[in-house]
């Protein structure tokens, strides 16, 4: 469903991704690790145009993102994007946040959007706060909310940078719960996460990305239990 072919991507005279090369399959969930500065965000950034590639093809869902003439906005519905901060609407109960984009962007009624926003509610545990304002969450249910506003664009593929690192620890454990149901109900999901036991545990392949390069991609046994690059034992050594 993602076929990435030679990516580079510079930012100025700085190349933050040397060439990458990937395949992932409808249903795959691939976790993301490496150290910080080394182009995770920026990997994944480029699979939905958030940054443009400086060279090379991504192809999500049949759209070839690269091609100067892709419908954008028809190529990036198809793609849900979980970041660090939640960036909820503030001025929207959690209801409003899951329908507006759905009735802007896929023209869906206000009952239909509903209908689909509720769904996705009770999938992230929050059935009951429907009428809350982002502001009377906590952080582990904001994430919780933006997670459920991807899902309601039906989105093919989910992107997820760091969903958990602006969290308290003890609001961590559900944000995991909810990618792990969608794992389990087999969504599409790349993770770029330092929770290294969580990737172990959810991962079909994890993949170490060292200074713009993939050092080692495989399944969580090979690279988490048993490193073959150094450079992935070092930084392994460091955050277990
Ligand atoms: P972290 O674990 O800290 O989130 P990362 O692996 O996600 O790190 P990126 O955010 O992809 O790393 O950044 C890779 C490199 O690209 C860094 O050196 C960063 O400073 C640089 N970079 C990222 N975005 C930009 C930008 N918009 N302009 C200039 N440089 C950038
Ligand atoms: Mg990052």
């Amino acid at each position: 469903v993602i076929r990435i072919t030679g990516l580079h991507k510079s930012f100025g005279s700085t190349e933050v991704l040397k060439g990458i090369d990937l395949e992932v399959e409808r249903g795959e969930v691939l976790c993301i690790i490496g150290a910080s500065g080394s182009g995770k965000s920026t990997l994944l950034r480029c699979v939905n145009l958030l940054e443009t590639p400086t060279s090379g093809s991504i192809v999500v869902s049949g759209h070839e993102m690269t091609d100067p003439d892709v419908d954008i906005d028809a190529a990036r519905r198809g793609i849900g994007m979980v970041f660090q901060q939640f960036n909820l609407f503030a001025n929207l109960n959690v209801l409003g946040n899951l329908t507006i984009a759905q009735r802007r962007a896929l023209g869906r009624s206000q009952e239909e959007a509903e209908r689909i926003a509720r769904e996705n509610l009770a999938r992230v545990g929050l059935a009951d706060r429907e009428s809350a304002n982002p502001a009377q969450l906590s952080g582990g249910q904001q994430q919780r909310v933006a997670i459920a506003r991807s899902l309601s664009m039906q989105p093919a593929v989910m992107l997820f940078d760091e969903p958990t690192s602006a969290l308290d620890p003890e609001l961590v454990g559900d944000v995991l719960d909810v990618m792990r149901g969608l794992a389990a109900e087999g969504m599409t999901m790349l993770v770029v996460t330092h929770e290294i036991q969580f990737a172990r545990e959810i991962a079909d392949r994890v993949l170490f990305v060292d200074q713009g390069v993939i050092t080692e991609i495989g399944p969580p046994e090979d690279v988490i239990g048993n490193p073959k690059e150094p450079r992935t034992r070092e930084f392994l050594s460091r955050v277990l």
